[in-house]
């Protein structure tokens, strides 16, 4: 007999009746016990009844309930006849008590009872040894059957679900993902990729256990946000990808995100201050024209877009998406060989005096002369650096080069008297032995701690104010200035400029650009920042100048220094030597 998982339900009303035939049986019954829940249900039962579908979920009894029978079987061994089965016999079809010899056979393998077999006899008749123990061999060869069965069950459910959260895995969703593709003239159907960022600081900080507590957390909740037919699946890590039931439109699907985002927000987290970074890409797919395959990448990719964009925590999948995951995969390849192959350029972009035109600092950027892409914006790249661990590798070169250049020029126009303004990524400001790294490239190049100032944001001061005051602190033992770049763009309280070496603060172009265009908020936050720096004793430097109306303004408000496409837009090396010649520009 050849049965599994699939056919042993309809084999085993085939064996009853088969029994009862043979054995002249008035009826017979077969229920199965789950192991987890201690539940019993009805599996099969002979006669059947009509218009109930086996197994018969309106059975379900607690193994361990008050049903006579199950507690029988509970402390039976062997086969044993119930001739005086009383209530329960009088449950099978009404016959009288005492003429209804019942057998009960519990089903017991590796000592768990996995369910009861029961049979009745046609009324007056007697058991005979040979008939119960060839009762005994069925109920030992369903017991096997049902020890494969569950088994296979269990295989099953473990090639595809997560054995973390119990929900669909990859291979499941997938499969899932392909049948609602397959049914062309439906609408699309919207998968919606889940990813969190906090995992791996949470396996960092508290543990593995602490980590796997969240992301059941997390399935938990999008579980109970969702509809009982949406499919949520865990493809590993911390990302969730869920398919909404039916043909949606992308108007739902974010409705769909928003809420899920919503519901994560409310989970307690472990780890008090660590940001929450949760976002979502949504793909709405066409049945018949995108394998699921590729529909789950496209809602990857918008999640990734989602998180290296860093504006919007919800992303759909467009061209724009996709031309910028591609960018992005061929940054993350190329990347580190072109750093070490001196890809990379430095353009300066000049800082002034206002009264003057004097130069007063250059500011290094970086661009990257691309084989194929052409000349690529720090835009294009710094953040791929930064979501893939190459920041740091990055911007050890930015250093060397500008402070190297610094040097040439130093020793070309022995006069020059100006800073090197370089930005850092906050992954540097944390790293190990930043301090050093800068240290040796100032002794390298003979450059002064002075005449370098860094750039950091807002952003990275908050991020982790320990460390960064540490490194601070060690650069300004090195005399090494530092600026807050973009600044009014964060939240960097006031407290924490005064305690942190900072030297200057430069303020973002956002509210610099249109001075003098009769925006009352830009004058007023740009005023603000001035008498705050002024305050503090800090430099204040305007950013993104681009009219003479800003600088009227800038000069009324007293900020004399500044830098902007006015001025001068970034320009090579050879080029930003000549502007050094020259002391000053004319704008
Ligand atoms: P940032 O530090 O705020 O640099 C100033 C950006 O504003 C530069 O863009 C510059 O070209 C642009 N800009 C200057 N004047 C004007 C103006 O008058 N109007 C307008 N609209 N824009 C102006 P760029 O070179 O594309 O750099 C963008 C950002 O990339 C930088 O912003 C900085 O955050 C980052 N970045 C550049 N180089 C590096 C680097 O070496 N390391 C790191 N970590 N980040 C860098
Ligand atoms: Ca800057
Ligand atoms: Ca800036």
């Amino acid at each position: 007999m050849r049965v599994d998982a699939e056919s042993a339900h309809e084999t085993y009303p085939s064996i009853l009746r088969g029994l009862a035939f043979e054995l002249e049986l008035e009826s017979a019954f077969l229920r199965l016990t789950d192991i987890d829940t201690r539940t019993s249900i009805l599996v099969a039962e002979w006669p059947p009844k009509i218009g109930i579908t086996y197994p018969d979920q309106s059975t379900v009894a607690y193994r361990d309930g008050p049903d006579p029978i199950l507690a029988l079987a509970a402390t039976m061994k062997d086969v044993t006849v119930v001739s005086t089965a009383g209530d329960y016999a009088e449950q099978l079809d009404g016959l009288a008590p005492e003429k209804v010899p019942l057998v009960v056979i519990p089903l017991v393998a590796g000592g768990v009872d996995v369910g009861v077999l029961g049979f009745a006899k046609t009324a007056g008749r007697i058991w005979t040894e040979c008939e119960l123990s060839s009762l005994r061999s069925v109920a030992l060869l369903m017991t096997q059957l049902q020890a494969r069965v569950d088994a296979e069950n269990r295989s099953r459910f473990a090639a595809t679900h997560d054995e973390l959260t119990g929900m669909s895995n990859r291979r499941a969703l997938l499969n899932h993902l392909s049948a609602r593709l397959e049914e062309p003239g439906c609408g699309p159907v919207a998968v919606l990729f889940l990813d969190l960022d906090q995992l791996k600081s949470l396996n960092d900080f508290l543990g593995h256990s602490t980590g796997d507590e969240y992301i059941r957390d997390v399935a938990e909740t999008v579980r109970r946000d969702l509809g009982s037919k949406d499919v949520i699946a865990r493809l590993g890590g911390d990302e969730f990808v869920v398919v909404l039931a039916g043909p949606t439109d992308e108007f739902i699907a974010n409705l769909a995100a928003e809420a899920i985002l919503m519901a994560i927000d409310g989970i307690d987290m472990p780890l008090a201050d660590l940001r929450r970074r949760a976002r979502i890409g949504i793909m709405m797919a066409q049945p018949g024209r995108i394998t699921a395959e590729r529909a789950l990448r496209c809602a990857d990719q918008a999640a990734l877009i989602a998180k290296i964009g860093g504006t919007d925590n919800i992303e759909h999948f467009t061209e724009s998406v996709r031309a910028q995951s591609e960018l992005r995969s061929d940054v993350e390849v190329h990347l580190r060989d072109a750093i070490e192959g001196d890809a990379l350029v430095l353009h300066y972009q000049p800082e002034v005096d206002l009264d003057s035109g004097q130069i007063t600092a250059v500011e290094a950027l970086v661009r990257w002369q691309h084989p194929v892409r052409g000349l690529l914006p720090p835009s294009a790249f710094i953040p791929v650096a930064e979501a893939t661990n190459l920041a740091p590798e990055l911007g050890r070169w930015v250093v060397d080069r500008a402070c190297r250049t610094l040097s040439e020029w130093q020793s070309t126009l022995p006069s020059l008297d100006i800073s090197m303004r370089v930005n850092v990524s906050p992954a540097q400001l944390v790293e190990r032995d930043f301090v050093g790294t800068v240290e040796a490239v100032l002794r390298r190049y003979g450059v002064e701690g002075p005449q370098l100032c860094l750039e950091i944001t807002e952003v990275a001061v908050v991020n982790d104010v320990d460390r960064t005051r540490k490194t601070l602190f060690g650069l300004h033992q090195l005399g090494v200035r530092i600026a807050i770049d973009d600044f009014g763009t964060g939240y960097s309280a006031l407290s924490q400029l005064k305690e942190l070496e900072v030297d200057a603060l430069k303020i973002d172009r956002s509210f610099v650009t249109d001075l003098g265009a009769g925006d009352a908020n830009d004058l007023a936050i740009v005023e603000s920042v001035v008498g705050l720096a002024d305050a503090f004793g800090l430099d204040v430097i305007a950013e993104g100048v681009e009219t003479t109306a800003a600088v009227d303004v800038l000069q009324a408000l007293g900020c004399t220094r500044a830098q902007g496409y006015l001025i001068s837009r970034p320009v090579p090396a050879a080029e930003t030597l000549e502007l050094l010649r020259a002391g000053t520009i004319e704008f």
